[in-house]
């Protein structure tokens, strides 16, 4: 089983990487290494919308650790974006090594709201075992209450826990165990 790797995509606060890499470690059972931050792509910027392609930032994590089959973190403040969607809180490869999640959306103050770094921070805790879950090959659960849970809102963001439901913590526990004994998945 390869390592686990925190990489921030232009600046980041070094606390919210502390906790992302916190996080991410307590979800895979893995040590994070956190590493310094790749430039910001100029070619990801969609100029007219003012966000970042997202599946452009992906690919920009794909050489980081793989080599050392390592599980790759992005975390990124740029608003991201695919074509289909108006923003993505994050993205992440199927059942495979890299993630990725924005802090853009998830500050209170992007929506009028005062400052709640407490918020913010139970925000970033859900958007990264969401998209690690997917990662580790869980796909949208219908449980509104399980981090596996299709956010498009903020408000579906905040309705959800931080935790996955049953079903997803096994399925997960499952993949992680297979990783673990050497099986590539
Ligand atoms: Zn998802
Ligand atoms: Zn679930």
């Amino acid at each position: 089983m390869g390592d686990l790797l925190v990489v921030p995509i232009g600046e980041v606060e070094n606390h919210w990487l502390q906790a992302a890499a916190a996080c991410a470690e307590a979800m895979l059972h893995m040590p994070a290494q956190l590493l310094n931050p790749l430039p910001v792509p100029p070619s990801a910027l969609h100029a007219q919308r003012n966000q970042y392609l997202s599946t452009s930032l992906l690919e920009l994590l794909l050489p980081v650790g793989r080599e050392r089959g390592a599980r790759v973190l992005g975390v990124t403040e740029l608003d991201l974006f695919i074509p289909i969607l108006t923003f993505m809180f994050g993205q992440a490869q199927l059942g495979g090594r890299l993630a990725l999640v924005s802090l853009a959306r998830i500050r209170p103050e992007f929506y009028r709201f005062p400052p709640d770094p407490a918020l913010t921070l139970e925000r970033l805790r859900k958007e990264v075992r969401h998209e690690l879950g997917h990662t580790l090959g869980l796909v949208h659960c219908g449980d509104a209450r399980c981090a596996m849970s299709l956010s498009n809102s903020i408000v579906q963001v905040d309705a959800k826990n931080d935790s996955l439901c049953a079903s997803c913590l096994a399925r997960s526990q499952d993949h992680l165990r297979a990783l673990q004994s050497g099986g590539n998945s």
